[in-house]
């Protein structure tokens, strides 16, 4: 892997077993081509933000890939396809979601994929996993605009 890049990835769901579907998907990282899973941070529990259902399982994930960023986007959503994942409508509650947050320190902007996540430092499910497993991703500012987000660390 002589290529090899960073990424982190955000896992979350919150229907059925939410807790062994976002710590089998941890797993299942280390399987996909190319890819080996470096670091993964506790498992949070959230309330739904933008989102209906019972609270969210969340967790953030670290891998060295040889991947290309399109690949493991795709690889990640074959990954969600196995979970089971439906979406009846918008935001419906989900099996798992899997994003690619950051891949290296690439900036990619196509119809279907945006690097960095845009969303990434507006969710607390999203930096304080990401703070635990990358201190240096995440600034003092950054968590304190999240502060008021119900979330906790399992
Ligand atoms: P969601 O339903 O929130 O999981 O969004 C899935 C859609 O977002 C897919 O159609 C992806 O192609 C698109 N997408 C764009 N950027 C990303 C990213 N960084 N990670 C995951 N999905 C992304």
């Amino acid at each position: 892997m002589s290529s090899a890049v960073l990424a982190h990835v955000a896992l979350g769901a919150n229907l059925g077993d939410a807790r062994a579907t976002v710590s089998d998907a941890i797993a299942a990282l280390d399987s996909l081509p190319q890819t080996r899973l470096l670091r993964a941070s506790g498992l949070y529990r959230s309330a739904p933000w933008e989102a209906s259902g019972p609270d969210f399982i969340n967790a953030v994930a670290a891998v060295e890939t040889g991947l290309d960023a399109h690949e493991l986007l795709r690889a990640l959503q074959a990954l969600e396809l196995q979970a089971g994942r439906e979406r009846p409508y918008r935001n419906a509650p989900r099996t798992l979601d899997l994003d690619l947050l950051l891949y290296g320190d690439a900036v990619i902007d196509t119809p279907d994929l945006s690097v960095p996540h845009p969303r990434l430092r507006e969710r607390a499910f999203v930096l304080l996993p990401l703070a635990e497993i990358a201190p240096a991703l995440v600034t003092a500012s950054e968590l304190q605009a999240v502060a008021g987000q119900a979330i906790e660390r399992l």
